[in-house]
């Protein structure tokens, strides 16, 4: 299955085919797999999109060759767009709100982007508006806008979808990932619903997040701080569709940071805050699967790990849950 077992051209040859592992903390008789997206060349599951939406777009002509591309992102996208942007002959200019956190910004000044901070009190809606701004301004630039792109749920339709397949033999009884933009979750959704129309869809948000608006469910906008994934403004996040998703679990700073500390400590997972509430949800649906709460195609979860923690060592991620900056 895996395509790493002869030498490859680029590094953009590496990145998805990522491992699926069985995790060890969940109900007997209903078990947990993750997928390990920290295995892609820029450590994160962004590299698949970075990847997959250039190459479309430049076959589409929707990107000139040897043009501009400008994203805004949490920095995972950045560094999986500088990587194909960079192979692919592009330039790369991202805008970064300033609370995420430095290491990615480093990695993307490394891959030869250009980064551009704005404020963090204008969230993720401020740095799309500079992104499109800044694409006014140049002639042969092109904002990929992974919040509204229908190719970035499409990477994941393609690419990740059906490795879990693959993997599992089909044998898949619910999908659970966090969203941020939203793609990850929708087209392995999309994908899974496709196989089995009754394979149960879970969505993953921090608590102080509002996805869970979508499904009506009440919500109490706040600060977090797990990375990547959330909404402070539901308007931003077109690609979620309801329609795939049968609940949005909301999950608290402290039970992420507990667990992303059990996942190293005893299953050797260094993986962040994103990953640990995906997990967290994950164990959560497996025992609602194992009571006879839920009735699924398969008693089985899989969900996806997004990154790993060595990118936020600064923000002190492993010390105690006050000290971790989040
Ligand atoms: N976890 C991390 C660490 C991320 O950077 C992202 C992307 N913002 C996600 C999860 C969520 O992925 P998606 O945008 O596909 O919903």
């Amino acid at each position: 299955m895996t395509s790493h077992e002869r030498p490859l051209d680029t590094v953009l040859e590496t990145i998805g085919q990522t491992p699926l592992v069985r995790l060890h903390d969940g109900p007997a008789g209903v078990p947990i797999y993750a997928k390990l997206e920290s295995f892609n060349p820029g450590a994160s599951i962004k590299d698949r999109i970075g990847r997959y939406m250039l190459e479309r777009m430049l076959e589409r002509g929707d990107l000139p060759t040897g043009g501009t591309v400008i994203e805004p992102t949490a920095g995972n996208t950045g560094i999986g767009f500088a990587i194909a942007a960079g192979q692919l002959g592009l330039d790369a200019i991202f805008v970064v709100p300033e609370r995420f956190s430095l290491e990615k910004q480093q990695l993307m000044d490394a891959l030869g982007a250009e980064i551009i901070n704005t404020p963090t009190a204008d969230g993720m809606g401020g740095a799309i508006e500079r992104a499109h701004e800044l694409a006014d301004e140049l002639d042969d630039a092109v904002v990929p806008q992974q919040f509204a792109n229908p190719l970035n749920t499409e990477a994941h339709y393609e690419t990740t979808g059906p490795e879990i397949y693959e993997a599992l033999d089909g044998k898949v009884g619910a999908v659970v990932a966090g969203c941020g933009t939203a793609g990850t979750l929708m087209g392995i959704a999309r994908y899974a619903r496709e196989q089995h129309p009754d394979t149960y869809v879970a969505a993953v948000e921090p608590e102080g997040s509002l996805y869970g608006e979508f499904l009506d469910h009440d919500r109490r906008e706040d600060e977090y701080k797990i990375e990547g994934i959330g909404t402070h403004n539901t308007d931003t996040n077109e690609l979620f569709e309801p329609d795939l998703v049968d609940e949005v679990y909301a999950v608290p700073d402290e039970s992420a940071h507990e667990e992303l500390k059990r996942l190293a400590a005893e299953e050797g997972h260094l993986v962040a805050s994103s990953a640990a509430a995906a997990s967290v949800t994950a164990k959560h649906v497996a025992r609602n699967i194992a009571d006879g709460e839920l009735s699924t195609p398969a008693d089985s979860v899989v969900t996806v790990f997004p990154d790993s923690s060595e990118r936020y060592l600064s923000k002190g991620i492993y010390r105690s849950f006050d000290e971790w900056e989040g």
